[in-house]
Parts: C-alpha cells; structure tokens; sequence
C-alpha cells in the first residue's frame, strides 16, 4: 500500500484571491490554494499531478481492477444500487440523500462538522463553503450550486477548530486534492461522501449557459442533466422546461464549461468514501456506489429512510457515442424539430441505467482526451489514468 505521507505539516503563504494558480487556466478554483496547504500543491493539484491510482490504494486499500467492467467505468466498489427517499427533502437537488447522512452523521455525534456549500445571500448560485455544525445549516447547503465552488477553502479553519471528526461533503476535483494533504488535518476520522461532476462552469459561464438555453435564464433555481437526455429546468415559479440535449447551442456553449472540466477523468469521485449522483439509475432514481467500509457505515445510517432497487443496464451506447464525437468537435447544433424528435427516439430505444452512465462517460471521455491532446498535449500521458485511457480507446477520434 502506498500512503502519501508528507514528513511534517509544512505551510505556506495563502495565494491572493483572484491570483493566477499554480495550474494556470486548469484550475478548477478548488479551494486548496486560498490556504496555507497551498505549499502541498504541486502533489496535492489533481490538475498539475494526476494520481487516482494511488490514491485509490491510500483511501480503499486498492486501486481499481481494470479487468472488471464495472469498475473499469464506476471505480473500486462493494456495492452499486438506485435507491430514492421515501420522503424527498424538498429543494434537494434531487431527494436529498447527500443531506440526510451529513445530518444523521451531525446528529449521532459521528462527526462534528460537515464541509458543504451553501450559497451567498445576492445570489442563489454563487457557491460559499461552509463547515456546518447543525442540521439547519445543512439543510442550507442542499442543491446543487452548478459552479467552481472553492470547499477546501475552509480548510484552515478545520485545523484551527480542533474537530477531530469531519465529513466533506465534495466532488471529485475537490476531493483529490482533499485526499492527498489528509494526513496533514489533523483529524481522527475524515469521510467522504462525494457526487460525481461534470461539465461544471464559473458562475459568469453559467449565465451564459441559462441565457443560451433557457426561455428566462433569471428565474432559474434548479437545473440537471437527466437520463431523458433532456436539460431539466425549474423555475422561481414551479414551472418546469425541458431542452433536448441535441438542442443545445453547442457552438456557443463549446467554450462554457471551465478547462478544468474539459480535461478532468474523475467524473465518478473515484476518492470518494459514498458516491451519490443519479447518472446510473432509472429517471427519477439516485444511484449510489458504495466504496468501502466507511461509505458503507455512512449508507446505513439513512437506510430506513430509503427505498432501493438494483442498479440495471439496458441498450447499446457505442454506435450513439461514435458519431456524437465528430458532431460535438465540429460544434453542430440541431435544428429544435429534429432535436426532438432524435430525443424521442433516443429515449425509446437508447441506453439506460448503468449503459447511460457508460454512455455519458464515454462521451465526456472522448471529448476530453481530444480537447488534452490539442490543448495540452504535453501533459497527455501523465494526465489521463490508465482507466479512462482504455475506455477512450474503445473509439475511433478524429486527429
Ligand atoms: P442535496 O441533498 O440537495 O445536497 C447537495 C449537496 O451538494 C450539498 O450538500 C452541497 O454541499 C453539495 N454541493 C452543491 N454544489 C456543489 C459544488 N459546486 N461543489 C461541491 N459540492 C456541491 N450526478 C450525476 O450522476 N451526474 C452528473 O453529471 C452530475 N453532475 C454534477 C455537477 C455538480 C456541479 C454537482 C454539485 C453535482 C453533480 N451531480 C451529478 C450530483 C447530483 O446532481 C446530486 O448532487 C446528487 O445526486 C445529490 O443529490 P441530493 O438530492 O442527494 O443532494
Ligand atoms: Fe490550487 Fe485547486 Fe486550483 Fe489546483 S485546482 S491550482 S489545487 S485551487
């Protein structure tokens, strides 16, 4: 087992808020370098040293078995289900599983804080990390801020705090960097319960996303990605609006989604103790991976809370993922009629549960891997894990 153990807590100057990071326009603004761990950066960055695999080993006691396809796709695991709440926490991103275990964890004196991202009063989407202490302010946190959001910011504060028992509350980016100054917390118990990303923007990037797609992009409170392969809205109003995702303004949107995220292979939080998204469940489902024993503890406490189901595959991606990688690459965009209509038919015939969750890491994967090799070629083959290399080669890509 390899453990990333740095000799003695060694600290260094804060960087400057809107400074340039050490990962230049890579950095997805995770918080790290607004902090005195800013000295760990250069092994900590999961954009300037890529290093899931032995992370994996650190948190799991195991890298990934590359011959299982399961984790191949989803990471080191004990257990995959879809599962929902019986009673959905409203104004959840999606049931509210993520909040319920951080307040079971709060409640049962497991932990004493939560690491979570609650938002600024000015603005619903403008993400503010928080070490929460009460249910309240956990309930505060709930839903997704669709933006960078700096969570290890905080992390001073956790040491100077003297918590010894913490749950962060993170994506994968987040968590890398997170995993590998763990050993410099201080803490006696640390769990991660992490949701897989994508595709994230800085906030004035998310304006243009909402005011490229949507029909009244100010009155926006909830927006998601779903497995209908359509782009959910919810409205201040209630109402709701769909977009098909083969609608979308792809020339303009080619350059909204931050670099960090363009070039990042970690959509399922690999680090993860608990991973609760919905990518590998059936619509209106969450889908959960369980990594290991600690993630396992942290699903229990939220059982009785929960119905569950097996996870399931259905359909075949490869020929959908194949032709998607020139059309996105040359920035084509449906007209909405046959946008529509491919979503109707995509949805009857298309890939479903797990086989959407391939599906949809093929396609990031692939893009990302042409977008690091035109970009950044030089950091190609440090930068993508073994596990996405193989997927990407799946695929025939265009030079
Ligand atoms: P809630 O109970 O509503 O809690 C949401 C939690 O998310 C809160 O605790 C909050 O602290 C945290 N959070 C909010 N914004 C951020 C942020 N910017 N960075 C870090 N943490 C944050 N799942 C998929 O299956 N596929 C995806 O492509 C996908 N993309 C995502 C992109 C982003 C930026 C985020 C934050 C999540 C994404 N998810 C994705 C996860 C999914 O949307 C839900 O967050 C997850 O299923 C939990 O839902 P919930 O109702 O249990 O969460
Ligand atoms: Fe620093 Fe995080 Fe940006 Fe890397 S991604 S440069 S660790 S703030």
């Amino acid at each position: 087992m390899t453990l990333i153990n740095f000799p003695n807590h060694k600290k260094a100057k804060a960087l400057k808020p809107g400074s340039r990071r050490p990962a230049k326009e890579l950095c997805s603004e995770c918080g790290l370098c607004d902090t005195y761990y800013v000295h760990y950066v250069k092994e900590a960055c999961a954009f300037i040293n890529q290093q899931i695999d032995k992370l994996e080993e650190q948190t799991h006691n195991r890298s990934r078995n590359l011959d299982n396809p399961n984790e191949l796709y989803f990471g080191v695991q004990q257990d995959m289900m879809a599962a929902r709440k019986t009673e959905p926490i409203p104004g959840a991103q999606w049931t509210g599983i993520v909040s319920s275990i951080a307040i079971e964890m709060l409640n049962r004196g497991i932990v004493e804080g939560v690491v979570c991202v609650q938002n600024t009063q000015e603005d619903r989407f403008q993400p503010l990390p928080v070490i929460a202490t009460t249910p309240e302010e956990i309930l505060a946190a709930r839903v997704n801020k669709p933006t960078l959001s700096p969570n290890l910011s905080i992390l001073e504060q956790v040491e100077k705090s003297g918590m010894k028992r913490l749950l962060v509350i993170g994506v994968g980016c987040q968590i890398q960097a997170l995993r590998a100054v763990e050993k410099q917390l201080g803490l006696e118990k640390l769990y991660v319960l992490g949701t897989p990303c994508v595709d994230n923007v800085t906030r004035a990037g998310l304006q243009k996303f909402l005011e490229t797609t949507s029909r009244s992009p100010n009155t926006v409170v909830h927006y998601e990605f779903m497995q209908d392969f359509r782009v959910h809205f919810k409205h201040e109003d209630g109402s709701t609006e769909t977009v098909p995702f083969f609608g979308l303004k792809t020339n303009k949107l080619k350059d909204v989604f931050a670099p960090s995220c363009m070039s990042c292979f970690d959509y399922v939080n690999s680090l993860a103790d608990l991973v609760v998204g919905y990518m590998g469940a059936p619509f209106g489902w969450q889908w959960i991976v369980v990594r290991n024993d600690l993630g396992r503890e942290m699903l229990e406490l939220v059982k009785d809370q929960l119905e569950t189901q097996p996870v399931m595959s259905k359909g075949d991606r490869k020929a959908a993922v194949q032709q998607s990688i020139p059309a996105y690459d040359k920035g084509v965009t449906l007209p909405m009629w046959a946008a529509k209509l491919m979503g109707v038919v995509i949805e009857k015939i298309g890939p479903k549960g797990l086989e959407y969750a391939r599906f949809s890491i093929d396609s990031h994967f692939t893009r990302n891997y042409l977008y690091m090799k035109r970009n950044y070629a030089e950091k190609l083959e440090a930068h993508v894990p073994e596990f996405a290399k193989r997927i990407v080669g799946q695929y025939k890509l265009p030079e």
